[in-house]
């Protein structure tokens, strides 16, 4: 089992920030990358609005919420935190698109120019990145690599959408070293089509992400413990 699951529960937030901070360090060091040019982009879902105040207490600035509804439900009570910024990383329904306009600062599941194009007539500027579906599961939500190029130019079509990278999600696996390939895929393909943003890694594979590159790590379960179930 990974180290950063046999902690004791007992640490306290703080305690846990570091020791991320500490790995994405490591990680970024083996890499030989500045640790500035990696967000830690804090995950946010099936906790209250108060885990985002303590954690915006102690730095975290970056957040990360899967559920437009529950973010709704949060967002009265976090909305005056300055200088935060609020990402979708779960999938976006295009009946949602309005109010997650409205809600977030970046949206980085887009996954087809219809939805960009639903986005973008919200009105709102909003950053966005691409889910990409690098591993061809079936099940998986995100873009076919091959639908890439058509996606880019329909987003970069979208004057209030400003497109800065790729989103991907491998298969589950405890064995960090399994989301290579497929953190390396992204890269690829993020080099292929001229973006620098790479949102790949979350708790248990953040150092093989940031070892391929990755610019934003998403992170729940190592800073604020185990989810309950949905
Ligand atoms: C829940 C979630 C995360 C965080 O996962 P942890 O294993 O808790 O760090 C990252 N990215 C996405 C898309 C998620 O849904």
């Amino acid at each position: 089992m990974a180290y950063w699951n046999v902690q004791p529960a007992a640490q306290t937030l703080a305690e846990r920030l570091a020791a991320v901070r500490a790995r994405i360090c490591g990680a970024a060091e083996r890499a030989h990358r500045h640790p500035a040019g990696i967000t830690l982009l804090a995950v946010t879902k099936m906790f209250p609005a108060a885990t985002i105040a303590d954690a915006y207490a102690l730095g975290l600035r970056e957040f990360g919420e899967n559920y437009v509804q529950e973010f709704a439900a949060k967002a009265p009570d976090v909305r005056h935190l300055t200088g935060t910024r609020f990402h979708l990383i779960g999938h976006l329904q295009s009946n949602k698109s309005a109010i997650a306009a409205e809600l977030f600062d970046c949206i980085q599941t887009v996954d087809s120019p219809k939805l960009a194009r639903r986005l973008e007539s919200a009105g709102r500027d909003l950053e966005v990145m691409l889910e990409v579906n690098v591993s061809g599961e079936a099940a998986k939500s995100g873009a076919d690599p091959a639908a890439l190029r058509e996606l880019i130019a329909a987003v970069r079509e979208c004057p209030h959408l400003t497109l800065t990278g790729l989103m991907t999600m491998p298969p589950w696996s405890e064995d960090p070293e399994a989301a290579r390939p497929h953190f390396r895929r992204l890269r690829a393909l993020a080099e292929q089509h001229e973006l620098r943003g790479l949102s790949m890694g979350m708790s248990h594979d953040l150092e093989t992400a940031i070892e391929e590159g990755a610019t934003c790590v998403r992170v729940g379960t190592a800073l604020f413990g185990a989810r309950m179930k949905a």
